[in-house]
């Protein structure tokens, strides 16, 4: 009820290769995000919260491309007249901080805030991965055409709609992001925060923190304890959740974290906000389900393939999916497949250091397999995993503490 009521005053806003739809979740805050994740879903576009304090603003993560972030610019003006003053980027992939050169075009003297993790991805892989496709999109397109072949396989009532979606990725979407991503400047965070900082503008209570381990090292979360909104970053996903963490436990450990927080709002890394905890948990289940056949698999000595393999994928992913074959299609991509590689892994890893008495023991070679695939998940994810960076290279403060900035 409360969410149809706030869906109704949703603001829409034409983003290029996709609508940003913009909702109030609580008084003075906002969820800013992909509306139709689908057919364009290999374009990600990480969601953006909006909070307006008494005279400026913070906003939680900056879109996928300067294209998105001058979006996203447009968006805050929309609904509060408060200039930027800290803008959070989560964690370091493009998804969520390519827009960042945006607000500090808009926005003079905005602080990026982010953990060194963060920091050092950016400009890093992320700068790396963002330039390779500026400069050309033939790997990209080879990899298209391998998943085009690997569609053809699929159920024909499937097949239509994941190859249109794989076509219009393939043919057009991805030029007109290269395109986008030759205007690129990289604007790296200039405060780091690795443990905890919160803001405070009158009323308006901020924490910004690091929660656990998931999708990303070193990724914030924010939270406002008044409003129990949670902007969980790409830890919680929908529709469709992200199984590429290096650490399986680490994450199904942070997934129960969550749930225990009192939020009334959820705006995940991707996806539209949830209004309870339901999806949290049915994530949990799924989570737990497929370790639990990951551990068979070890213990009876079973290969990693045997893990996704045991499922009936369809049925499986049926919650989260609702029957839609893209979304099956991106199920199975994005989380069954790395997901079931990396808890087989790490559940081997475990057992190896079990049996192994003291001696100190090498990762296997399925753990570092994953690793590897884990790092170069941008091949699934469409390359949104990128990264931005600016000519400027302020520092940050190393080390705030909570409560170190007040007044926003
Ligand atoms: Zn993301």
């Amino acid at each position: 009820m409360i969410a149809s009521l706030l869906a109704a005053a949703a603001i829409t806003i034409p983003c290029g290769l996709f609508t940003l739809r913009v909702d109030s979740v609580a008084p003075g805050v906002y969820a800013a995000y992909q509306a139709e994740p689908f057919p364009s879903m290999f374009y990600l576009q990480g969601n953006t919260t909006i909070v307006v304090g008494a005279n400026d603003a913070v906003v939680v993560d900056a879109g996928a491309s300067p294209a998105a972030g001058r979006c996203l610019v447009e968006a805050v003006k929309r609904v509060t007249p408060n200039p930027v003053r800290y803008l959070v980027n989560t964690h370091w992939h493009g998804d969520h901080t390519l827009g960042n050169q945006a607000f500090v075009d808009a926005f003079p003297g905005v602080q990026i805030i982010a953990s060194a993790k963060t920091r050092d991805g950016e400009t890093g892989d992320g700068w790396k991965n963002a330039m390779d496709l500026a400069r050309s999109t033939a790997t990209r397109k080879e990899q298209g055409a391998q998943l085009l072949a690997g569609a053809q396989s699929a159920a024909p009532a499937d097949r239509d709609s994941i190859v249109a979606m794989l076509h219009r990725y393939y043919d057009h979407d991805l030029d007109v992001r290269q395109a986008d991503y030759r205007g690129l400047r990289l604007t790296p965070p200039t405060r780091i925060v690795d443990s905890a900082l919160t803001l405070q503008s009158g009323n308006r209570t901020i924490r910004i923190y690091s929660i656990g381990k998931g999708d990303a090292p070193g990724t914030l979360v924010v939270y406002l304890p008044k409003e129990r909104v949670l902007a969980s970053a790409d830890l919680v996903v929908a529709p469709v959740p992200f199984g590429y963490t290096q650490d399986p436990m680490g994450w199904r450990e942070t997934l129960a974290r969550i749930d225990s927080l009192p939020f009334r709002v959820l705006i995940p890394g991707h996806g539209d906000p949830r209004y309870d905890h339901a999806y949290v948990r049915r994530l949990e289940r799924l989570v737990d389900t497929v370790i639990a056949e990951a551990r068979r698999a070890v213990r009876e000595g079973r290969p990693a393939d045997s893990v996704s393999a045991q499922f009936d994928a369809r049925a499986l992913a049926r919650p989260f999916t609702g029957g839609s074959p893209t979304l099956q299609f991106f199920f199975e991509q994005y989380f069954l497949e790395p997901f079931s590689r990396g808890s087989y892994a790490a559940l081997k890893d475990a057992l190896g250091r079990s049996t192994a008495s003291r001696r100190a023991v090498k990762p296997s070679a399925a753990s570092v397999a994953h690793r590897r695939r884990a790092a170069a998940s941008s091949v699934y994810r469409g390359d949104s995993r990128i990264i931005g960076r600016s000519r400027s290279n302020s520092t940050g403060a190393a080390g705030m503490s909570t409560s170190d900035v007040s007044g926003l």
